[in-house]
C-alpha cells in the first residue's frame, strides 16, 4: 500500500461559504410570491435551479407555498422518471475505522462494537446470497481504515463481480468509501465500479469540525469537498453526493447540495448522478443530539426541494427511514431505494432475528425483504427496476447528462426496467409477487404506443418467461 498522496484536484476550491448560505436560509427571510412562483416555474421546465433560486424554495414556510412545492415534485417526477423505481443494497465489508465521527457507531473510540474486514470467501457467500434474493446492484460500504485502500477495494469489487449463481449475478457495484488520492481513483474506475459515493456529511464548516474531531483524517474538510473533483479528473465522472441530515440546519444542507452538484457541473460540465439525505439514526455508542433533527414533514419537503432544483440527478432514499415515510418520500421524487437490506458484516448469511448494534453502524427503518418491498411497489403502481445499462455502455457522465433528456428515459429506461423486472418476477419472485408483477408488466406495456422498440420488447419478455436467456440491454 502506497501512502495517500493529498494532492488536491487541479483547482479546489472550497465554494462553500457559510455566511452566505446562512443569510439565504436565515429564519427571517421572507420569500416573495411571484419570485417564488417564477422558481416553480423554472423547475417545472427541467431546468437545474441556482442555489439562490433552491433558496426560495427551501425558504418557503406558508403551508400553502408548500403545498406547491409538493404538488410540483410530484408533477416532475412522473414526467421526468415515470413511475420507475431503481433497487438495490448496501454489502458492508469491512468497519474497522480510525475517525471519530460523532454520530457513528464504527467510530474508533466505540469499544462495543464488534470489528470484523470480510474475506474473500465471505464475500462470495454473501454476494451468492444476495443475488439469490434477486440483487443485481449493490453498494459495498466501508469504514476509513489504511486497510482499505483502493487495491483492496478494487479486489473486492472484481470478486463480487466474479460471483454467478444460477442466473444471480451482480451488474452494478456501487461504492461508499473515505475519498481516494487521484491513484486510487484510477485504480477503482478499472475495477468497473459504477458510483463512487461520498457523503459531505455537512456543509456547514463549524458542525463539520465539531462532528469531525481535529487529528483524524475525516477532519480535512477540503480534502473530503474537493474528492470527487478528484474523481472526475481521473475519469470517474459517475459520482454521488450527500448529508447527513439532523448534523446542522438541513436548510443549510439542502443548499450545500445544491451548490456542490451546481460547482461539479459548472467544472467539468456534469453534474452528480446521485445525491443522498440519509437522515440520522441512533447507533451503538451516540445518541443523536435533539437539536437539529429533522421532522418527517420537513425531510419530505427537503426531498420535493431537491427534486425541484436538480430535475436530472436521482435521488437515493435509503432504508434508514420507515415504510410508510418511504411510501409518501418516493411520490416526491426519489428514483432509487435499497430494500431487503442487512447492514450486519456477514448479516446476508449470518443475521437470524433483527439487528444486533453492536455489528451495525445504526439503525434501520425499514428491515423488510426484497420480495414484500417489490409486491408493495407494484401494488402501488411503481415499476421496480434492477437496470444497468448506463454505465455498461459507456452512458455515463457527460454523456448521460445528454442522454437525459426527455425521451431518453422513456426509450431506454422503461424498456429496460421491464426486462429486469421480468427477470426478477421468473427468477425470484413468491407466487403472490409473480401474480401482482405480470399484472403491472402487462398495465405498462398497454401504456407504450405501438411501435418497432415495443415490439422488440413484447418479444423480449416473453423470452425471458420461456428461456434461460436473460440480461437483454436497450
Ligand atoms: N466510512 C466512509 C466515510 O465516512 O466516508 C464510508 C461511509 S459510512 C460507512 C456511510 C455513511 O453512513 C456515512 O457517510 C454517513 O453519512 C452515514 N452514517 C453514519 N452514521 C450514521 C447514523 N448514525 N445514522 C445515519 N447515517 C449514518
Ligand atoms: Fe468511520 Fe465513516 Fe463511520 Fe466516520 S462515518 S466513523 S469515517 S465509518
Amino acid at each position: 500500500m502506497l501512502p495517500l498522496s493529498k494532492t488536491l484536484s487541479r483547482y479546489a476550491e472550497d465554494f462553500i461559504e457559510d455566511a452566505h448560505l446562512e443569510r439565504l436560509t436565515s429564519p427571517g427571510t421572507l420569500v416573495d410570491v411571484g419570485r417564488f412562483r417564477e422558481v416553480i416555474a423554472k423547475a417545472l421546465d427541467k431546468q437545474a435551479l441556482a442555489v439562490e433560486e433552491a433558496a426560495v424554495l427551501v425558504c418557503a414556510r406558508d403551508p400553502e407555498m408548500r403545498e406547491e412545492v409538493f404538488a410540483a415534485a410530484r408533477d416532475l417526477k412522473q414526467r421526468v422518471y415515470g413511475n420507475r423505481i431503481v433497487l438495490f443494497a448496501p454489502l458492508y465489508l469491512g468497519n474497522l475505522c480510525v475517525n471519530n465521527c460523532a454520530y457513528c457507531g464504527f467510530q474508533r473510540k466505540n469499544k462495543d462494537m464488534v470489528r470484523r474486514t470480510l474475506g474473500m470467501d465471505e464475500i462470495r457467500q454473501q454476494v451468492a446470497a444476495m443475488e439469490d434474493q434477486g440483487h443485481k446492484r449493490l453498494i459495498v460500504v466501508f469504514g476509513e481504515h489504511p486497510r482499505y485502500d483502493a487495491d483492496f477495494i478494487a479486489s473486492c469489487i472484481r470478486d463480487i463481480y466474479d460471483v454467478h449463481n444460477g442466473h444471480g449475478e451482480i451488474r452494478r457495484v456501487n461504492v461508499n468509501a473515505a475519498p481516494f488520492d487521484h491513484a486510487g481513483f484510477r485504480t477503482i474506475k478499472t475495477a468497473g465500479i459504477g458510483t463512487y459515493q461520498i457523503f459531505m456529511e455537512t456543509y456547514h464548516h463549524k458542525t463539520y469540525a465539531r462532528v469531525h474531531p481535529a487529528g483524524t483524517p475525516k477532519s480535512d474538510y477540503l480534502w473530503r469537498l474537493d474528492a470527487l473533483s478528484r474523481a472526475y479528473e481521473e475519469g470517474q465522472d459517475d459520482v454521488g453526493i450527500g448529508a447527513l441530515f439532523g448534523l446542522a440546519d438541513w436548510r443549510f444542507d439542502v443548499l450545500g447540495l445544491v451548490s456542490h452538484a451546481v460547482f461539479l457541473k459548472d467544472r467539468y460540465g456534469c453534474g452528480p448522478h446521485t445525491i443522498s439525505f440519509p437522515r440520522l439514526r441512533p447507533a451503538s455508542g451516540m445518541a443523536p443530539a435533539a437539536k437539529n433533527l429533522v421532522s418527517d414533514e420537513d425531510f419530505k419537503f427537503l426531498v420535493a426541494v431537491l427534486r425541484l432544483a436538480v430535475p436530472y440527478t436521482g435521488l437515493i432514499l435509503t432504508a434508514r427511514e420507515t415504510a410508510e415515510l418511504r411510501r409518501a418520500a418516493m411520490e416526491l421524487g426519489v428514483s432509487q431505494i435499497d430494500a431487503g437490506s442487512c447492514i450486519e458484516l456477514g448479516g446476508y448469511t449470518e443475521q437470524t432475528c433483527g439487528q444486533r448494534m453492536e455489528r451495525e453502524q445504526f439503525t434501520l427503518g425499514d428491515t423488510r425483504p426484497l420480495d414484500t418491498v417489490i409486491r408493495e411497489l407494484t401494488q402501488q403502481g411503481h415499476v421496480p427496476s434492477f437496470c444497468t445499462a448506463c454505465y455498461r455502455l459507456g452512458r455515463t457522465g457527460e454523456h448521460f447528462m445528454e442522454f437525459a433528456i426527455p425521451g431518453f428515459i422513456k426509450r431506454f429506461c422503461t424498456p429496460n426496467a421491464l426486462t429486469t423486472f421480468m427477470e426478477y418476477l421468473v427468477d425470484y419472485a413468491s407466487p403472490e409477487t409473480a401474480q401482482a408483477g405480470l399484472a403491472q408488466v402487462q398495465v405498462e406495456l398497454d401504456k407504450l404506443e405501438d411501435s418497432p422498440m415495443k415490439q422488440q420488447l413484447i418479444e423480449r419478455l416473453a423470452r425471458i418467461r420461456q428461456t434461460s436467456e436473460r440480461d437483454m440491454v436497450f
